[in-house]
């Protein structure tokens, strides 16, 4: 017999270490074979063509696998740059977006008809057969106005601020979600609410996706987004954190800016039933595989103690 040729065994080789991947991967395939898997789709991620296709494709895996995934998606960006291009003035109280009737109607185009839209037919030309909702759509979020309270520092008088048409959620229409679950399709939800009164509320996204994790009770809520996951003080990235640690940091200022509704989501999700969230870099290609099938890729948020992964 011959031997080899060099590009012939690097070939082998290369492909030797694929199938011990792969293998490696089975066991964390059976763990969650069945589940559901909350994906919070943000940041980085989500403006990058590249990652955009890689994360479509890994989507479509996980339901092909057996998982049951369901996307919430964010926008923030997109709707910033329309309101640019419209030249819709934006009022703001505490550096907060003021969302007035005229801006709602924005949010809703950009995230619902825009860029929800365009997430679902990557997805299904990726493989898969995604639905994109918004929490309009089958009564699948309901809302209702967010009151947001400040104190003031020198009266000490709280006044509650008037942020428009900004929501939060008041209940999920899980059934219709469960329903999605027994079959090929995945559901990519952008996070919008109907009010009591049909009024269109916009709902922070990490927000939005917490409570859909909650309500279908997800085995693991992933948070993508535009860092390695929660650095402590010294912007060491951290691999797990407990909940007391976590309200500490936020406490204290070391997790601050658009980190703390993504903890503070992470910390009621679990308390409202999720396994474990996890907060996790999405400018990884294949950030949602790594986390899942592998040892662990971001920051592990759960509710009662269990092992990661495997167990
Ligand atoms: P997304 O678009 O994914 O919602 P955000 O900008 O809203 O992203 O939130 C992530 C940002 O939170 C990070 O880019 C970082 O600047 C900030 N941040 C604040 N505190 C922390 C912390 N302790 N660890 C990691 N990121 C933090
Ligand atoms: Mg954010």
């Amino acid at each position: 017999m011959h031997d080899k040729t060099p590009a012939l065994s690097a070939a082998l080789a290369d492909a030797a270490g694929k199938a011990a991947i792969l293998a490696e991967a089975l066991p964390y395939m059976r763990r969650y074979a069945g589940r559901t898997i909350l994906v919070k789709y943000g940041g980085a991620a989500m403006g990058d063509a590249s990652l955009a296709s890689d994360f479509a494709h890994d989507v479509v895996l996980l339901k092909q696998v057996g998982i049951n995934p369901i996307v919430v998606h964010g926008g923030g960006p997109q709707i910033g740059q329309m309101l640019e291009r419209l030249k819709i003035a934006s009022a703001f109280i505490d550096g907060l977006r003021v969302t007035d009737r005229a801006t709602v109607e924005i949010v809703e185009m950009v995230l619902s008809g825009s860029i929800n839209k365009q997430l679902a037919a990557a997805i299904n030309r990726a493989g898969g057969t995604a639905i994109g909702l918004s929490g309009k759509d089958g009564g699948l979020i309901h809302a209702r106005k967010l009151e947001r309270r400040r104190r003031d520092p020198e009266s000490n008088i709280e006044k509650v601020l008037d942020l428009g048409f900004v929501g939060e959620v008041e209940r999920v229409n899980a059934t219709m979600l469960e329903t999605f679950a027994r079959s090929d399709i995945i559901p990519v939800i952008a996070p919008i609410g109907v009010g009591a009164g049909g009024e269109t509320y916009n709902i922070n996204a990490d927000t939005a996706a917490g409570a859909i994790a909650a309500a279908v009770r997800a085995t693991r809520f992933l948070l993508l987004t535009d860092v390695a996951g929660v650095l402590d003080r010294e912007k060491r990235f951290l691999a797990e954190l407990s909940a007391g640690e976590a309200r500490a940091m936020i406490g204290d200022g070391t997790v601050s800016g658009g980190m703390i509704p993504k903890v503070e989501t992470c910390l009621e999700a679990v308390d409202g039933g999720v396994e474990a969230a996890v907060i996790l870099d999405g400018r990884m290609p294949h950030a949602i595989l790594l986390e899942l099938f592998t040892e662990g890729a971001g920051t592990l948020i759960r509710g009662a103690p269990q092992a990661r992964g495997v167990t």
